[in-house]
């Protein structure tokens, strides 16, 4: 370690939008099929379609907003352009987290914690889903707290965010076996038991996505 202090690295919501993007509509069919299973298969192209409006309207934004601006922006994209549940939870979500950051110009670790501590709390105020009830809420909910544990353990931003993305997933997985309680797929019952949630695997992608929005300290 040298002895300067390490300059705080800090993320791009573009970047981190366009790489969401960008792996959503790779995975689009892998999400349909999911909701296909136990909902009623539009995940991927509600995901699809809100992301899509979400690049465009931050491409032609102001380019100079700060990064609340921009995730406010972003989510009400989101709800206006998806029909399905997940476009108003995550629409909720980025315009919470925004709302968060009030004018900071700088996105940092810290920062995103309180965008997604924001981002989860209108969540679960909106959709009223606790850990178990087999949603989006059982991803964002374990990358939350890893990420948060890393950081206060010194990790680099990096680091946690990669963690963050493994808990995310590992969060995702842990969906399959749990009984639907929220949302379309908890009128299936029991049979919602066997299949991975389709929110909560996008999620993870939109979480993972975080890892290529770091922007090079100055
Ligand atoms: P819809 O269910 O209206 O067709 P989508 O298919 O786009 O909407 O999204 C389904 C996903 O939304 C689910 O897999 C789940 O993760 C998430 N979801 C649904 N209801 C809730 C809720 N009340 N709280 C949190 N997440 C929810
Ligand atoms: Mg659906």
């Amino acid at each position: 370690m040298g002895t300067l202090t390490a300059v705080e690295q800090t993320l791009s919501v573009n970047d981190w939008m366009n790489r969401a993007a960008a792996s959503i509509e790779a995975q689009a069919d892998h999400l349909t099929q999911l909701d296909t299973a136990i909902g009623d298969g539009d995940h991927g192209m509600n995901m699809m379609r809100g992301m899509r409006a979400v690049t465009a309207a931050l491409a032609d934004g102001d380019p100079d907003a700060p990064p609340g601006k921009r995730l406010i922006l972003a989510g009400k994209t989101l709800v206006s352009t998806v029909g399905g549940a997940s476009g108003p939870l995550w629409g909720s979500a980025l315009r919470h987290g925004g709302r968060a950051l009030g004018d900071t110009r700088e996105l940092d670790g810290a920062a995103l914690v309180g965008v997604l501590t924001a981002a989860l709390a209108a969540v679960q105020d909106l959709g009223a889903a606790e850990p178990g009830d087999k949603t989006m809420v059982d991803a964002l909910g374990p990358a939350l707290a890893t990420l948060r544990e890393r950081l206060d353990a010194g990790d680099p931003l990096e680091a946690a965010l990669a963690a963050a993305a493994d808990a995310a997933d590992e969060g995702a997985r842990a969906t399959t076996p749990m009984q639907a309680r929220k949302g379309r797929a908890s009128y299936l019952g029991e049979r919602s038991v066997g299949h991975q949630d389709p929110g909560a695997t996008s999620t993870a992608l939109i979480v993972r996505a975080l890892g290529s929005a770091l922007v090079a300290p100055a």
